[in-house]
């Protein structure tokens, strides 16, 4: 058994903001399959801490930021966890991030700096009979745990670090530095230094032995000015050291044949129950009841997902007779400016706007299409529930969108091969082109189905995914 201590400030089931969450809480038990024990280290939410009644300090840490803190471990849902338990940095109103407005955290960098240098004391030996072979850090929340080994100058582990989104990079004026307790030449650009400011993801890339980000596309896209945020220059630098893993999908909570969330199960040989779902989710968006095409749309409401393109292309998707359901939050204007849609074609046009994660999975089951209309896309997930429910997906081909479907284009037909219709480059024309080239692949029932088919027939699964975090592990071990 490989051991590696995973490092993030999500997990599902427990505290999930978006992707990262389902990532870091599904790799451990696929990894199993592999001969992989992944311990995953999170901050002690209150969520966290009142999921089991186990815990067990297994270390004091001297204060973090005046207050008294433990690692707590226990296993939870068949989650092996070590928990950051701070009470003064992470039990508090609100999202992980953020109070209850949405606003972030101004301690943000101590909060997380704390999860990173505590984590870094796991990878050293702080706690009797544990020592990981690897350090897996995600995202910019955990990437400083790198940066607190490197300065211990102790023996470490190996190290990889994912990226599930660069636009996310934890950058900070350099006046705290002295308040992340690591030395004065740190700040330095062999270091934690990025542009001026203290780069939280910057140093995690620079230390990593891998860095492996959610697909094969968006790895080869952030090394462009385009797509890299900045970071281009380091990760081109980089690059032998840089790969792509797709995202599986956890296939028993997305199992359309068991799903207790939908009103009708079904699967590839049994498509008929979907009718029941469409017309539950009729019923829910108070929309037509009617034989036309059904959209649906589950996302986060920002620029990076191309909601403001959606909006454009809204008016050429109810003219060409097609309906769409909207789930979704964030951008206050963007929900605003939904609910006006939904006003202005009632019966054609649905909105929730909220998080409903039982609502989406019906969505899946019983729409015929799903947009994903993203600028740029690390992996997404959508997309991979769309094709297991047989909802197929209209997508922008952009990082992972670009390496999950097969364009309905004549060749794939042809070929039997389409699983979807992908359009680029990412504007309103040119989505308006992909939802009339959906709706018609949609009007010719034998093409469709089999479409539908082939899409849920995919081995989505994480099983088979984590077999190459299994290989970069051994890799990196040999
Ligand atoms: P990101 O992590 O960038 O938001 P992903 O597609 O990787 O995008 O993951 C988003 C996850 O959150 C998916 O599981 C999606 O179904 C879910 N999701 C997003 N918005 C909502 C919502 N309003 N209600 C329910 N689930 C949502």
């Amino acid at each position: 058994m490989i051991k590696v201590l995973a490092v993030a400030s999500e997990i599902y089931p427990l505290v999930k903001t978006g992707g990262l969450a389902d990532v870091v809480g599904a790799l451990p038990a696929a990894l199993h399959t592999h001969d992989v024990a992944v311990t995953t280290m999170v901050p002690g939410y209150p969520a966290v801490l009142n999921a089991s009644e186990e815990w067990a300090i297994v270390a004091t840490l001297p204060s973090f930021f005046g207050g008294r803190t433990t690692i707590k471990r226990a296993t939870v849902g068949g989650l092996d966890l070590f928990a950051l338990d701070a009470p003064h940095l992470f039990d508090r109103p609100g999202g992980p991030y953020g109070d209850l407005r949405g606003q972030d955290w101004p301690d943000n960098p101590q909060r997380y700096g704390a999860l990173s240098s505590a984590a870094a004391e796991l990878c050293t030996g702080l706690v009797h009979d544990y020592l990981p072979d690897i350090v897996h850090v995600h995202d910019w929340q955990a990437a400083m745990t790198l940066a607190y080994l490197h300065y211990s100058g102790l023996p470490r582990p190996k190290s990889v670090i994912t990226v599930h989104n660069l636009a996310f990079q934890g950058q900070y004026p350099p006046t705290i530095l002295g308040s992340l307790a690591l030395p004065q030449r740190a700040f330095a650009l062999e270091g934690i230094e990025y542009y001026g400011m203290i780069g939280f993801l910057k140093a995690g890339l620079y230390f990593a032995d891998r860095i492996t980000t959610v697909s094969p596309r968006y790895a080869s896209e952030i090394k462009t000015a385009e797509a890299g945020m900045g970071l281009e220059g380091l990760l081109a630098g980089r690059a032998a050291s840089l790969s792509g893993i797709v995202n599986g999908i956890d296939s028993q909570e997305w199992n359309p044949a068991v799903d207790p969330k939908l009103a009708a199960n079904f699967s590839t040989g049994t498509l008929g129950p979907r009718a029941r779902n469409r017309e539950a989710l009729e019923k829910r968006f108070g929309i037509d009841h009617d034989a036309s095409p059904l959209f649906c749309l589950v996302s986060r409401l920002t620029w990076q997902k191309g909601i403001d393109i959606m909006l454009e292309a809204l008016p050429h998707l109810v003219e060409s007779g097609a309906r769409l359901v909207l789930l979704g939050s964030g951008d206050r204007e963007m929900e605003a400016a939904f609910r006006q849609a939904a006003d202005l074609y009632p019966g054609r046009v649905g909105v929730v706007i909220g998080y409903d994660e039982a609502l989406s999975h019906l969505m899946f089951g019983g729409a015929d299409m799903t947009l994903v209309p993203s600028r740029f896309e690390p992996c997404g997930l959508t997309q991979l529930y769309g094709l297991r429910y047989g909802c197929v997906p209209v997508v922008a081909r952009v990082g992972g969108l670009s390496d999950t479907l097969v364009d309905a284009n004549d060749a794939a037909l042809t070929l039997d091969a389409a699983t979807g219709v992908q359009f680029h480059p990412v504007n309103a024309p040119m989505l308006q082109d992909a939802i009339t080239r959906a709706i018609a692949l949609y009007r010719d029932k034998p093409v469709w189905r089999a479409m539908q088919k082939r899409g849920m027939q995919l081995d989505l699964s994480w099983t088979s995914r984590a077999g190459a975090y299994a290989r970069l592990y051994r890799e990196l071990l040999a």
